[in-house]
């Protein structure tokens, strides 16, 4: 199998400083499956292409394992010649510092979008050509597919499910590679490993900041870990909690988590943190309720700071409450920390006395997750019942969706979202909600502003009469 990388960007052989291997080499590299073998056949000043051929032994992969039912499968097969796992492993290898948008020599060209593309040589398309385009092109890429045939001296014998796949985007090869390793096993039903777990983790480290985004996310995620339900599902909550653009990075990654923020500033999703922090704080509460609190970003936020005494944190999924658990270490921690917090589960669109008596309540991103219908019964449930002080609400703007690259026309940025606002709805809503629950609101805008369609995120703040 064959990976083409080739970029258009002049002097287009600096593409060599950005892969880390030199154009007038010919370099191997021994995989425990086979060997790798990086070349250029084209380097000139306006063109330059690196190929990485994957040279798998499909007996020595065998070797030493457990017969297969159908004995020649060994030798009968096509793990050789089509893009798997096996690629993935070979790009992680052999550019793992250009994955990861490292560059000695060009560091800056290194996160500098150019005109790249990919060639594969040949990615098994099972699940129909249709399914490519609907994989590559919600990131921005050009596909470009040619099927071969099953046998060229038998045309009669009709297609195969082989293409050879093109892709080409202006983007930095960091991305592009990164894309690779996640998609190119989508297409493939075998994995040459076992799934556990730590795929599991390589999938939400590499998807992310892209993958909750992708309107695929879940067909990538179940092809990705093979089918296996235990792990596809623990990857859908996951990516399903992951909103809007740059998320903020896991806690069990450090390294990644100090990469994500040199790459982007402050994600959106730090932002909004930020401004309902700010907004609590401003209010003087001390009990607050987190109301669909999620896998618990801002409940270890509240935790941090001492004016907030009591924190509860509600959601109506069972799976977050024990994802939040697990990363707020809340089992381990001394007796009076882990009394400040506690963690419900319960629905918000329930009358729920649990709630009473608090002085502010946060209800970031949630809700436009429900349904239209149900909205009149959060209104009670939260304005009626509960009746906090302070009401610190966000959700998305729907106006600014035109603004991510990767989300096509007239979708939502979430498939759980049940509707998206303009300002101009939340701003009716908000009036609507202060003027007949006895609240003041006041809106504010969350992330940078753009003159004509606003912030990504949009604030209310309900201050009670
Ligand atoms: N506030 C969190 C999570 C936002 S995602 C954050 O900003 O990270 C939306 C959350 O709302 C999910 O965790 C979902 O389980 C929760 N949710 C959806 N409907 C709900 C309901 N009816 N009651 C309580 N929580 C709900």
């Amino acid at each position: 199998m064959l990976l083409t990388i080739s970029t258009t960007h002049a002097p287009a052989t600096e593409l060599g400083y950005l892969l880390h291997k030199r154009p007038g080499r010919f370099q191997s590299f021994d995989l425990s499956f086979g060997r790798a073998h990086v070349f250029y056949p084209e380097a000139a000043e306006d063109r330059c292409a690196a190929c990485l051929l994957l040279d798998v032994d499909p007996v020595g992969m065998v070797r030493g394992r457990r017969p297969q039912s159908f004995l020649l499968s060994q030798y009968v097969n096509d793990r050789p010649y089509v893009a798997s796992s096996l690629l993935s492993v070979a790009i992680a290898r052999v550019f793992g510092s250009a994955m990861q948008g490292r560059s000695k020599e060009r560091p800056e060209l290194a996160t500098t979008p150019i005109p790249l593309s990919a060639r594969i040589d040949v990615l098994p398309v099972r699940a129909g050509e249709p399914f490519l385009h609907e994989v590559f092109e919600p990131l921005g890429y050009e596909v470009e597919a040619m099927r071969h045939p099953l046998d060229a001296q038998f045309p009669e014998w009709g297609e195969s499910p082989y293409y050879s796949v093109t892709v080409r985007k202006a983007t930095t090869l960091s991305e592009l590679l990164t894309h690779l390793y996640v998609l190119i096993p989508v297409f493939d039903n075998q994995k040459h490993y076992f799934i556990g777990e730590d795929e599991l983790e390589k999938l939400m480290a590499k998807g992310e900041g892209w993958l909750a985004r992708h309107p695929k996310k879940e067909a990538i995620a179940r092809r990705y870990l093979k089918f296996q339900p235990s792990l596809y599902r623990a990857a859908l909550a996951r990516l399903v909690q992951e909103e809007a653009p740059a998320e903020a990075a896991d806690d069990e990654r450090p390294a990644d988590r100090r990469e994500a923020a040199l790459e982007k500033p402050l994600s959106l999703n730090e932002q909004r943190l930020g401004a309902v922090l700010a907004a609590l704080r401003s209010s003087g509460a001390r009990r607050i309720l987190d109301l669909g609190c999620g896998e618990g970003k801002l409940v270890r936020e509240l935790m941090k700071e001492r004016q907030f005494e009591e924190i509860v944190g509600l959601d109506v999924s069972m799976r977050s409450l024990e994802i939040a658990a697990q990363r707020l270490k809340l089992e381990r921690l001394p007796e009076r920390q882990a009394e400040r917090v506690k963690l419900l589960h319960g629905s918000l669109t329930y009358r729920d006395g649990r709630l009473k008596g608090f002085d502010a309540a946060a209800v970031v991103e949630v809700i436009e997750h429900l349904d239209a219908p149900r909205l009149a019964a959060f209104e009670r449930v939260v304005f009626e019942f509960a009746r906090p002080q302070t009401i610190v609400l966000t959700t998305p703007n729907r106006e600014y969706n035109v603004m991510w690259e990767t989300l096509p026309a007239g979708r939502f940025r979430h498939t759980d979202h049940r509707f998206e606002w303009t300002r101009e709805e939340f701003a009716e809503w908000a009036t609507r909600i202060g003027e007949r629950r006895g609240y003041q609101v006041r809106r504010l805008p969350v992330g940078a502003e753009h003159e004509h369609v606003g912030p990504p995120t949009q604030m209310g703040v309900f201050t009670r009469e």
